[in-house]
């Protein structure tokens, strides 16, 4: 891993954590095995005991997920990574290990709608509170700080209305008050930021979107220090089995190889539809962070590589004028994930914040005419031309 650190990030995305077996192959292969042998009864105790080192059981132990989690740890920067099912379960693994009955959360109102849903009616069955606040009012986040919070969650730049946290500022407010920052970095990726050299302390990951990056397998991953990741969540992984298969470790490392340069593209790409969409009829409000007036626009330049793929934007009009738009679409595929190759569109309010309560809708500023839209790396000329005929239908025409 030292080694590592000294290669650039485009090395490590292409060779970190590959180790070749000795049939000398040079492609990562897949392990499709459920178990391990062991040369002797003894072997396996010592094994099960943890005194030698080595695989067991694939639902803690695959050396195609080990390649996956060692390079995402590599390009995070963090000691250790967990390789979770999901993105879900990889923020569900962070809580139940490092959180217990009693213990707090605070958490911006806008965030992934199964997040808010997960801290809302899961973690609240266990005496596990969360507090909601505005992402961007710091002083919102230290008047929701109890001598109980053990947890500052974000997600930065949020879903679905881009807004940006100051990382290094919460994780110092965390840190004040003995708690742990962890940050969901699936818009971004380390690609484009990496909230642990920020200050953060965990960074949970959706591999869904952009590491996998073209839309094939569901995944997620969690990445920190060698004890609460390495020992913690990986100590809940293994005993409760929350576990990436290995075929998706190897899809997901795949898409670790490219996801530099996709983001780059993702990134152009969105600039040029959100500096479009701007000036288009019935388009009331675009939020994009690379936008010169997006309130924080310079936060988002100091902390990001680039600004991500993803725009969202506000219809003149409602709900109606919004599936009118969806509707009339014939390259812009109608699906709730994003970060893939192909673009695609959602109408948050009834699809993927449809099961939080209009309150939560409300504070999370998820309006009726909102569309969020994960740009794809098509021509931008062809995503323009289907957005016109879009726009132009959801104004009657
Ligand atoms: C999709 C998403 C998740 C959940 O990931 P899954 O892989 O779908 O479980 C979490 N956070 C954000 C920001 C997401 O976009």
């Amino acid at each position: 891993m030292t080694q590592d650190e000294e290669q650039g990030f485009s090395t490590r995305a292409v060779r970190a954590g590959q180790q070749r077996s000795t049939e000398q192959e040079h492609s990562e292969p897949i392990y499709a095995t459920s178990s391990f042998v062991f040369e002797s009864a003894a072997q396996a105790a010592a094994r099960f005991s943890e005194t030698e080192p080595g695989n067991i059981y694939s639902r803690f132990i695959n050396p195609t997920v080990r390649t996956f989690q060692d390079r995402l740890a590599s390009l995070e920067g963090g000691e250790a990574c967990v390789a979770t099912a999901s993105g879900m379960s990889a923020i569900l693994s962070t809580c139940m290990a490092l959180l217990k009955t009693g213990d707090h959360i605070v958490a911006p109102a806008g965030m992934f709608g199964s997040t808010i849903s997960l801290f809302n009616n899961v973690l609240t069955r266990f005496g596990v509170q969360t507090s909601f606040v505005p992402l961007t009012d710091f002083e919102a986040w230290e008047q929701a700080i109890r001598p109980e919070t053990r947890m500052l969650f974000l997600e930065t730049p949020t879903n679905p209305l881009m807004e940006v946290a100051d990382i290094a500022a919460l994780a110092e407010l965390a840190h004040r008050h003995d708690a742990l920052l962890v940050v969901d970095n699936c818009f971004c990726t380390p690609a484009l930021q990496q909230p642990l050299k920020l200050g953060a302390d965990i960074v949970v990951h959706s591999a869904t979107k952009y590491i996998d990056g073209q839309g094939r397998c569901i995944g997620g991953a969690v990445v920190g220090d060698a004890q609460r990741v390495g020992k913690d969540v990986f100590g809940f992984l293994r005993t409760a089995g929350p576990t990436m298969s290995p075929f998706n470790a190897w899809v997901f490392s795949r898409g670790l190889e490219t996801l530099s340069l996709r983001m780059r593209a993702h990134s152009e790409n969105a600039m040029a539809i959100a500096q479009w969409l701007r000036e288009q009829p019935g388009v009331a409000r675009v939020f994009y962070p690379g936008l010169s007036d997006h309130p924080q626009h310079e936060l988002a330049k100091r902390q990001q590589r680039a600004f991500g793929g993803i725009v969202s934007f506000e219809l003149e009009g409602g709900r109606d004028e919004a599936w009118r738009l969806v509707d009339a679409l014939q390259t812009v595929s109608i699906t709730g994930n994003l970060g893939d190759v192909k673009s695609t569109i959602t109408h948050p309010s009834t699809t993927t914040h449809a099961r939080n309560t209009p309150e939560q809708r409300a504070a999370a500023g998820i309006t009726e005419g909102l569309l969020r839209m994960s740009v794809g790396l098509e021509e931008v000329d062809d995503l323009m031309r289907d957005l016109e005929r879009g726009l132009a239908a959801a104004r009657g025409k």
